[in-house]
């Protein structure tokens, strides 16, 4: 008998109600993943109580020898999946990994250069509703309108006509690689700082299934949760052999900081106070798991199965943006099929089938609307699918979004989707 059941039923029945959620349907969003047993155990351990603000050796809290060895043992592990000379665990979040970066690299007001919310970039990288359009003045980049992918001399353009102190790459919804050599030289040009937010694609990075940015941008930043299948939270990274660019160094000390050095000042005491030490141990576990050998399977069987269904989509007549995939995610643009994101978010949920809807480059309608779907393989893939399954999962949504108002269909939809569910069992419990 768990103590949550019995202290606080309500708690513990919405609790249940999400962990079957997760094993009774088909989770499509491309954003997210299911983490081993070992990664939820760390998660739920006392080393929430700790305060650790400081880093391993150097705290500002007594008691903290054995949390410093999770931290240690976290930041070892990335150092060695990512080829990084230096590595910050402690941001709670993409968001605050970013957060405290900014912090650093840019002062109020200077301009910054990123791929535009619109064509698949997130939040963090110059939105007017986030602060780092708030705060600072944001230009973009685009995809092409006739092949979904970023021209890089346009970027170089775009470049030299903002002159930005930073240009970001990565993406939320962006189903290509990048040229990251491209983006360094266009860096230099403009002596801007080039930072990469793999969030969406750090497991396919650390795998070595995509190229790898680590020797080309000045700072990595990613989210621990989605590709990577850790537990929800941040990391900032900086490559091997990476030099302090202009901009970064002690602005109070005489002494020139390691890069890695003022970015640490960027997470506490710049924009964070304790670090979540559970999360962190549980960000040690994932990247033990992700150094080794199967996870390197696991991530090409993500993008065999986005491949899988991309192929398969598109011989029932669905427009992908790009026309395909190198990763974990495709982007469905539905305007040939008269449906909205929105409505096909919507039918999909009621067959059990769990997308997003999204906004496709140029599109005409709001983000509440929106024209297309995204539809991502991590977490299906963890559950153990391969292409076969896929190709039978794209046949299951054309036939709901062929006739997306019928319940009828839905439901019968929904009875494979359980079948297929309990043909690759996730958890076996609700809390641990
Ligand atoms: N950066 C990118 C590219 C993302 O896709 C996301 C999340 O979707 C984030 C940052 C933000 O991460 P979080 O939701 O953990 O703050």
């Amino acid at each position: 008998q768990h103590a949550l059941s019995t202290q606080d039923p309500d708690v513990y029945a919405a609790i249940q109600n999400e962990v079957d959620r997760q094993n009774d349907g088909l989770e499509m969003i491309a954003s997210e993943n299911f983490v081993s047993r070992a990664v939820l155990e760390a998660m739920g351990t006392p080393l929430t109580n700790k305060y650790a603000e400081g880093l391993p050796g150097k705290r500002y809290y007594g008691g903290c020898e054995h949390v410093d060895v999770v931290e240690d043992l976290a930041r070892d592990r990335a150092k060695k999946l990512f080829g990084a000379d230096w590595v910050n665990v402690q941001p709670h979040s993409g968001a605050q990994a970013n957060a405290a970066l900014y912090l650093k690299a840019l002062e109020p007001g200077d301009k910054l250069l990123g791929l535009d919310l619109a064509h698949g970039g997130h939040l963090t990288h110059g939105s007017p509703v986030n602060f780092s359009g708030i705060l600072y003045e944001a230009a973009f980049y685009g995809v092409e309108k006739d092949t979904g992918r970023i021209d890089m001399n346009k970027v170089r353009d775009k470049a030299h006509e903002v002159q930005p102190k930073m240009i970001s790459i990565g993406a939320s919804a962006y189903p290509r690689d990048f040229d990251y050599e491209a983006f360094r030289d266009i860096a230099d040009e403009v002596d801007a700082l080039l930072w990469m937010d793999m969030a969406h694609t750090a497991g396919l990075i650390a795998a070595e299934v995509m190229n790898d940015p680590m020797p080309y941008a000045h700072v990595v930043t990613t989210t621990t949760h989605k590709t990577l299948r850790g537990p929800r939270g941040g990391m900032m990274l900086v490559g091997n052999d990476i030099e302090n660019p202009f901009g970064i160094t002690a602005r109070k000390s005489g002494r020139t900081k390691m890069l890695g050095e003022v970015l640490d000042s960027g997470v506490f005491p710049g924009t964070q106070g304790g670090p979540l030490m559970h999360v962190i141990a549980a960000k040690a576990v994932a990247f033990g798991e992700a150094l080794q050998d199967d996870f390197t399977t696991y991530a090409q069987q993500i993008v065999d199965n986005a491949q899988a269904l991309a192929e398969a989509l598109i011989e029932r007549d669905y427009n992908l943006v790009s026309g395909g995939t190198d990763n974990h995610l495709v982007l469905v643009d539905l305007r040939n099929k008269d449906l909205t994101g929105k409505q096909a978010e919507q039918a999909l949920e009621a067959a059990g089938i769990t997308t997003n809807k999204n906004m496709v480059p140029y599109d005409d309608k709001s983000p509440f609307v929106t024209s297309g779907i995204r539809l991502g393989t991590p977490a299906l893939t963890t559950r153990g699918f391969g292409p076969d399954e896929l190709r039978r999962v794209a046949a299951l949504i054309d036939r709901v979004l062929a006739d997306p108002s019928n319940e009828d269909v839905q439901q019968a939809v929904r009875s494979e989707v359980q079948a297929l569910c309990d043909t690759f069992p996730l958890y076996d419990f609700a809390t641990v």
